[in-house]
């Protein structure tokens, strides 16, 4: 099985890169690519780690070698928040990266599993779903917005404030991937009695965690170590349920399976073929409800940004 990586020489990719060539099963090749001339450097430094993963760097503006017969992809390329910005800021450069990168996947690997880390997530995936679509080749069970960095730091905050075994709890994240779209479903936490102070508290340093971490690197970044451990959690999934395994669930931003908008991040049961069923959120409480109804007109707006980005060059 090969996965591919395309931004592999950025902070997180070089970081999952590295996860991935530790992690991934034996037998299994890793293709990076970056448009940094660098990459084949990464390439040869991971080949030096001693597990029997192929690894191979590719740069360059095609990213064509890296892509053909890639059963999984994952996109962290593009650019990536300073302080002041939020992740609407990136749109105007990612939005164009993710078109290019997602019209060389629909021509080399159209059957491929895609996982988007690229911000802003909620409009990359629409994009990505449009030129998929506008190529003849989308299933949406195969296209996904990568969202688990959310669901570890909300099971990371929770664990710490029940004073509970880091990784011991499970968090639903649903909505999408920036701001007040991030709901974390603290109230379905087994165990818990947070009071309405700290659920709001909780609920409101899931969402801005990302913007804590772009301001305490300082201008030189935003999160990488985590995000790349976050996408491995992901990608491993994504093998596992290809290679068959069965029971596989993940939170990812998907298309399907909501009422609220034609995007939603919520769990899904994987298979061989992506996405087997989106399953239902549950039970939440009032003021987890408050917050949907009143983040959902944002949600709806970022996909749609992102819809017209590619309907618009269609028309042109
Ligand atoms: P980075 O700047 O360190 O790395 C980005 C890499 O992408 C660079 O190596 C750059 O050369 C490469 N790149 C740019 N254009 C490219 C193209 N057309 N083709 C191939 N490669 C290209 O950034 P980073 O910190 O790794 O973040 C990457 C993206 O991930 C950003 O958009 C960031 O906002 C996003 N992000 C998402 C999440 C999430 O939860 N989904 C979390 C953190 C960051």
């Amino acid at each position: 099985m090969k996965v591919a990586v395309l931004g592999a020489a950025g902070g997180i990719g070089q970081s999952l890169s590295l996860l991935l060539k530790t992690r991934l099963p034996p037998g299994f090749s890793l293709a990076l690519y970056d448009i940094a001339p660098m990459i084949p450097g990464v390439a040869v430094d991971l080949g030096h780690i001693p597990t029997d993963v192929d690894v191979i760097g590719y740069a360059g503006s095609d990213p064509s070698p890296a892509l053909v017969g890639a059963d999984i992809v994952i996109i962290p390329a593009g650019v990536a928040r300073k302080p002041g910005m939020d992740r609407s800021d990136l749109f105007k450069f990612n939005a164009t990266v993710i078109q290019t990168l997602i019209e060389r996947c629909a021509h080399c690997c159209p059957k491929a599993m895609i996982g988007i880390i690229t911000n802003p997530v909620n409009s990359t995936v629409p994009i990505a779903a449009e030129v998929l679509m506008r190529e003849g080749v989308y299933d949406p069970r195969k296209l996904f917005g990568v969202t688990s960095l959310d669901v570890i730091r909300a099971e990371t905050f929770a664990a710490r404030a029940m004073k509970a075994r880091a990784g011991s709890l499970t968090v639903p994240v649903i909505g999408g991937h920036s701001g007040t779209t991030i709901l974390p479903l603290f109230s379905q936490v087994v165990g818990q009695h947070f009071s309405l102070a700290e659920l709001a508290a909780l609920t409101s340093h899931v969402q801005e965690a990302g913007t804590e971490v772009v301001n305490a690197k300082a201008g030189s970044g935003s999160a990488t170590l985590a995000m790349a451990q976050a996408a491995l959690r992901f990608c491993l999934s994504l093998v596992h349920a290809r290679q068959g395994e069965p029971g596989i669930i993940e939170y990812a931003y998907v298309e399907g399976g909501s009422p609220h908008a034609r995007f939603f991040a919520q769990a899904v049961r994987l298979g061989p073929e992506g996405v087997e069923e989106v399953l239902d959120y549950g039970h939440i409480s009032p003021e987890e409800q408050e917050r949907l109804e009143k983040m959902l007109p944002t949600l709806r707006s970022e996909i749609a940004l992102g819809v017209e980005f590619v309907r618009q060059q269609t028309l042109d």
